[in-house]
């Protein structure tokens, strides 16, 4: 049987856009160098016009969080930071929908997802961190341990408000300044976290955020005036950011890219894990670092799952990102789009199978249809390579020992999935699976006291948790760490 869903549109009423927005520096909007225009993916509509930090907007708003840290927030008790930061997270609740609007509107994502993952995940973490404020003594890090100073953030597009809070949050509880530059395409969500900001009273300074490209970025990663960087995004800027902090001395941290692994066994339940397949790959488009790109299923199951799976992908609704009913929203840019079809082709020319689900693309706007290819091997491009769309390639194995060489024959090592009715035998896979966060008869798990973070190419560094506090403590001479 087949359900249709009538339109259920969240309004977009909630949302007041400006006509342009300003650089957060010293806790005021002020005006930068030039500006560029922030679309909706999904309708090509302008939403507002949004200033290009230039390097001497940079050194102004690192100038402001070094006097916030010099002056007020490293010096501050704890229990004072984590009343801020509480503060903080009851106003994200309070205005829950209007972020999870307007992170829709810019960013094309589902408003389900960003209702109900990305905007209540970004409260949680500002909850999770205000609890540590005035306990880092108790973390293991030795009785007193500092902040580093003053740390640039540079985040991606794909999940704006999250990464933002998965930053933020754990910077400002153990007593740093920031200077966050969220990404040319998403910057929405940030500038109205930089409205909350002053709606909590935050001392001037302590959160700044520059918008603009990779030109903002790189000009706040060489900035001298910056004690640690933490990046998340693409393994080559990851990589170029490595270089560039490498003879400067600023710590660093990187949550880079991934090629996940999302292991089927002959005895899953096969529905349970079609659904956990698809949440691995589908969910925000595929544009997640940890996504279960790569299915590898066991031989004797291989019939039964893929026609479950098709099956399945047939009823994704794929349309208005602000449809309460849509699965599957817009891609995030033209740029995006064209990278997902360059290798999407690259695939068909090297010999792999292709299915697409049958669900018609909306005229304006990004959109790519879910896809599945089969006949895949390890050599292909689709195999090895970061699509970040929502394009899953599979493989299949015959033994455990097959799946976790085939899992591991990889770059990367963000994330990874185990499917199976054996304790015993998700134990074994999780202690051979060489990835930062293994899943197990779940997938795109997330909590704020889990630490995340990758191994190999996906980057080094934790965020969450306890772990997460260490990325930001000066931890040197603690003998108990
Ligand atoms: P990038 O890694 O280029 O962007 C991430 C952030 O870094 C953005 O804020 C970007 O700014 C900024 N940036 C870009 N260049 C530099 C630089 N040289 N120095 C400092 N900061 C910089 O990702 P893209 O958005 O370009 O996406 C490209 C590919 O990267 C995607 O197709 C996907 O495969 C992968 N990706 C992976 C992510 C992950 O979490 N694993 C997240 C995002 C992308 P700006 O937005 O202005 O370019």
């Amino acid at each position: 049987m087949r359900f249709e869903y009538s339109p259920a549109p969240e309004s977009r009423a909630i949302v007041t856009l400006r006509d342009s927005y300003g650089l957060f520096i010293g806790g005021s909007f002020v005006p930068g160098s030039s500006v560029f225009k922030t679309i909706s993916p999904a309708s090509e509509e302008v939403l507002a016009e949004v200033t290009h930090a230039g390097p001497e907007d940079v050194d102004r708003a690192v100038a402001a969080a070094r006097q916030a840290y010099e002056r007020t927030w490293s010096a501050m008790p704890g229990r004072e930071r984590g009343k801020y930061l509480f503060r903080i997270a009851r106003l994200i609740q309070e205005r829950s929908r209007e972020l999870a609007v307007l992170e829709t509107i810019d960013n094309g994502k589902p408003i389900r997802e960003s209702r109900d993952v990305d905007v209540p995940l970004a409260a949680a973490h500002f909850f999770y961190h205000a609890g540590w404020a005035d306990k880092l003594g108790y973390a293991g890090f030795g009785p007193s341990p500092r902040p580093l100073g003053v740390v640039g953030q540079v985040i991606p597009w794909n999940f704006p408000l999250l990464m933002l809070a998965w930053k933020v949050a754990p910077a400002l509880a153990c007593g740093n300044t920031v200077v966050l530059k969220p990404a040319e395409t998403t910057p929405l969500t940030a500038l109205l976290f930089a409205e909350i900001c002053q709606q909590a009273d935050l001392p001037p300074g302590v959160v700044n955020i520059v918008t603009g490209d990779g030109a903002t970025g790189q000009a706040l990663v060489a900035h001298p005036g910056i004690d640690k960087i933490a990046f998340t995004g693409s393994t080559e800027v990851g990589k170029e950011i490595a270089r560039a902090c490498a003879v400067s001395g600023k710590r660093l941290t990187l949550e880079l890219g991934g090629k996940a692994a999302n292991v089927v066994f002959d005895d899953a339940p096969v529905d349970q894990a079609v659904e956990g397949i698809v949440n691995g790959i589908f969910f925000n488009q595929g544009h997640v670092c940890c996504a279960g790109s790569r299915l590898l299923v066991q031989e004797s199951v291989y019939d039964e799952v893929l026609a479950a799976l098709r099956r399945r992908m047939g009823t994704l609704r794929l349309g208005d990102p602000l449809d309460k009913n849509t699965d599957v929203g817009a891609i995030n840019s033209r740029a995006q789009l064209d990278k997902i079809s360059e290798l999407v082709s690259s695939g068909e020319a090297e010999g792999a199978s292709r299915w697409s689900a049958p669900c018609p693309l909306p005229d304006r706007g990004f959109w790519f249809a879910p896809t599945v290819f089969t006949e895949v091997s390890q050599a292909h491009r689709i195999a090895r390579e970061e699509i970040f769309g929502p394009v899953l390639s599979v493989l299949t194995f015959r033994t455990p020992a097959e799946a976790v060489e085939k899992a591991n024959n990889t770059p990367y090592g963000l994330s990874a999935g185990v499917w199976t009715e054996k304790g015993s035998l998700i134990l074994w896979m999780a202690s051979r699976l060489r990835a930062g966060v293994v899943w197990a008869n779940t997938f795109n798990r997330f909590d704020p006291s889990s630490p995340f973070g990758g191994y190999k190419e996906s980057g080094f560094g934790r965020e969450g948790g306890r772990h997460g506090l260490e990325a930001y403590l000066d931890v040197t001479g603690s003998a108990d760490v």
